[in-house]
């Protein structure tokens, strides 16, 4: 039992977030909507999460001293994103309630002590080995190849991955992300990939999100498509028992996001964990009557669960830099009003200055009476904004 449990806070009281970025910052505007302060530790002076809160405390992660003002401005912190030191949560732990914890964070951080926990919940993941020595590399077995070796820690967006086909690629690969510790998974043939929300309070209730389906290209999600008929029922309810039980395991408090590969032949695989809202998630924010940034806010001040309904067909398109650079070379403003023009457009932007290729500028939500519409409506967009269709 932490020495300072999760306990009810009423609307006025501050709720801390380490990190500034546009998960923090939903978070923040979910808070705030509920009548609480909020206070947020990231060293950017331009951070998304920064710019709207009521308290900025602009230092780095691991700054004692920010840490320290962090946990006296509030009666509560959570995290944003999942490379948060789990040192500095344990150290803010010491002075406040913390969720999720940072046992539960350092699972969600190591690839290799992900999988085993999803082995411990009898979840299945793709084979895997563990690659931290040389011994390790020689010993993979080549039912293991073709694979993706992936850094056991910091990776995100694809990034820290390499595909490889054989001994000698895979060899090269490790040496190419300087030898750090990874994990090498198998290949495996995808039909689709899906994610589920979940959130636990400190009291073990749970709830969770309709499973999404959920379109990656490059590394990086670009769409998620929620509605009836979209997955096979039996599935869904698989992948959301999946889900809780990985949640339940992890004794875990806050919003958790659970990563699935559906494989050819109609098998759920769980990919990975992250101990926070998702990109995969913001749909929720104008398709359902509880998004994910108030289930955070819910679990964080001890307010009850209780299950989010959609109530509309959601596809999200994700809003990278690159539509800034749709006619060339000088970053030109999307065409938003032509967007918005179409019924059901919700358009959520993160008040990045510098749009780049690659970067999350935001996100567009469309919501319709039905699954057709809705899709109807995001292709549209789509073709307006330089998006691929899907
Ligand atoms: P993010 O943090 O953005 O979710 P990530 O960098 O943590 O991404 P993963 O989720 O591990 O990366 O992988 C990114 C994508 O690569 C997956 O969504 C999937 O499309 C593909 N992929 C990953 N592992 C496998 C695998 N074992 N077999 C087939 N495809 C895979
Ligand atoms: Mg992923």
């Amino acid at each position: 039992m932490s020495a300072h449990p999760i306990r009810y806070l009423p609307p006025g009281s501050t709720l801390g977030v380490l990190g500034g970025g546009q998960l923090g910052r939903m978070f923040v505007h979910a808070a705030q909507a509920m009548g609480y302060f909020t206070a947020v530790l990231d060293a950017d002076v331009e951070s998304p999460a920064g710019r709207v809160s009521h308290h900025h405390i602009q230092t780095g992660y691991e700054d004692p001293d920010g840490l320290a003002r962090l946990a006296a401005l509030s009666d509560a912190v959570t995290t944003e994103f999942e490379n948060v030191p789990a040192v500095s949560l344990a150290a803010l732990a010491g002075q406040c309630p913390v969720a999720p914890a940072a046992r539960a964070v350092a699972v969600a951080q190591d690839r290799a002590q992900e999988k085993a926990h999803f082995v411990r919940c009898g979840v299945p993941c793709a084979p895997y080995a563990v690659i931290e020595t040389a011994e390790q590399l020689a010993a993979v077995s080549a039912d293991l190849l073709p694979g993706i070796l992936k850094t056991a820690r910091l990776g995100y967006d694809g990034k820290g991955q390499v595909r490889v086909q054989t001994a000698a690629e895979l060899a090269a690969a490790w040496a190419s992300v300087g030898s750090v510790p990874c994990v090498l998974e198998k290949m495996l043939p995808l039909q689709l990939e899906c994610s589920v929300i979940v959130a636990r309070g400190a009291d073990g209730a749970t709830v969770h999100l309709p499973v999404q389906r959920n379109l990656h290209r490059d590394g990086i999600l670009a769409v998620t498509e929620v509605y009836e008929g979209n997955l096979p029922p039996a599935l869904t309810s698989q992948a959301a028992a999946a889900a809780i039980s990985i949640a339940s395991g992890l004794d875990y408090v806050g919003v958790l996001c659970v990563e699935f590969f559906v494989l050819q032949d109609g098998s759920l695989v769980v990919n990975e964990i992250a101990p926070r809202p998702h990109n995969s998630g913001h749909y929720s924010q104008n398709a359902c009557d509880i998004s994910q940034f108030e289930l955070q806010v819910r679990t964080l001040a001890g307010l009850p669960l209780t299950q989010p309904r959609q109530h509309s067909a959601a596809v999200m398109l994700n809003l990278l830099g690159d539509l800034w650079f749709a006619h060339g070379e000088t970053a030109q403003t999307p065409p938003w009003a032509e967007v918005l023009k179409l019924p059901g457009t919700h358009l959520h932007l993160y008040g990045k200055t510098l749009a780049k290729h690659g970067r999350k500028m935001g996100h567009l939500n469309i919501t319709a009476p039905t699954a057709q519409q809705a899709r109807a409506t995001a292709l549209q967009a789509a073709a307006l904004l330089g998006i691929a269709p899907f």
